[in-house]
C-alpha cells in the first residue's frame, strides 16, 4: 500500500479536491503547500508576508520558504504514517529536495486539456475558513456566496483572476511539467484522466493507486 504520494497537475486540474478525498481514504494527512502558505498569509507571519506578493501574482514562492513551511508540517506526528502532497514539488529543485528527506511511493498526474483550466479557475470560489471548493456552474453553493458547511462568505482567490491565471499556467508549463518526465524515469508516475465529475476522477485515481 502506498502512503507517500505526490499529486501533480496544472492549476485547475482538481488536485486539491482529489487529494482531500484520497488522503481520507488512505488515512494520511493532505499536505497542500498552497493551503499552508495561505494560512501563513492570513496569520501575517513573516514568512506569509514574504510569500504574499508572489502568490497573488501567480508566481512560485521561493524554494527556501516553501521547504521551510513543508518541513515544519512534516514534523507533526500525523505525518509519520505518510502523506499526500498537493502542490509540492513544483520544480526540479523541490523534487530533489524532497528526495533527500523522504522516499516517494507514487506520483499521480491529473491530466486535462489546457482549455478547460481557465474556465475552472475563473469560476472557482473557496471558503477561507474550511477550504471547501465550489464552482459557479458545476458546484454552486446552496446559498449564493456562502459556504454550505459553515456559512462563511466565499472568496475569489486573488490568483484565480485572469492575469494571475495566465502566469500560473506558464509557470506550470515551464517549471512543473518537467517533473512528469523526472518521475516517469523513476517509474513512479501514474497518469489519470482528470476530465469528468469529481467522483469519476476519484475512481480512476483509486484504481492507479491499488
Ligand atoms: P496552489 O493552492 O497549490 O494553487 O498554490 C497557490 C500558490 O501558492 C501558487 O501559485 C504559488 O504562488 C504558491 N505555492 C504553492 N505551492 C508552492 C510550491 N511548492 N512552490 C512554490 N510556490 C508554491
Amino acid at each position: 500500500m502506498m502512503h507517500r504520494i505526490v499529486f501533480l497537475g496544472p492549476p485547475g486540474a482538481g488536485k486539491g479536491t482529489q487529494a482531500a478525498r484520497i488522503a481520507r481514504d488512505l488515512g494520511v494527512p493532505h499536505l497542500s503547500t498552497g493551503d499552508l502558505l495561505r494560512a501563513a498569509v492570513a496569520a501575517r507571519t513573516p514568512l506569509g508576508l514574504e510569500a504574499e506578493g508572489h502568490m497573488s501574482a501567480g508566481r512560485l514562492v521561493p524554494d527556501d520558504l516553501v521547504l521551510r513551511i513543508l518541513h515544519e508540517r512534516l514534523e507533526q506526528p500525523d505525518a509519520r504514517v505518510g502523506y499526500l502532497l498537493d502542490g509540492f514539488p513544483r520544480n526540479l529543485a523541490q523534487a530533489e529536495a524532497l528526495g533527500k528527506f523522504s522516499e516517494v511511493d507514487g506520483v499521480v498526474s491529473l491530466d486535462i486539456a489546457p482549455d478547460r483550466l481557465v474556465r475552472r479557475l475563473s469560476e472557482r470560489r473557496v471558503c477561507p475558513k474550511c477550504q471547501s471548493v465550489y464552482n459557479l456552474s458545476t458546484k454552486p453553493p446552496a446559498t449564493a456566496g456562502m459556504c454550505d458547511l459553515d456559512g462563511t462568505p466565499l472568496v475569489h482567490r486573488p490568483d484565480d483572476r485572469p492575469e494571475a491565471i495566465a502566469t500560473r499556467l506558464k509557470v506550470y508549463a515551464e517549471q512543473t511539467a518537467p517533473l512528469l518526465d523526472y518521475y516517469g524515469k523513476r517509474h513512479l508516475l501514474r497518469s489519470v484522466d482528470a476530465s469528468g465529475t469529481p467522483d469519476e476522477v476519484a475512481a480512476r485515481v483509486r484504481q492507479v493507486l491499488t
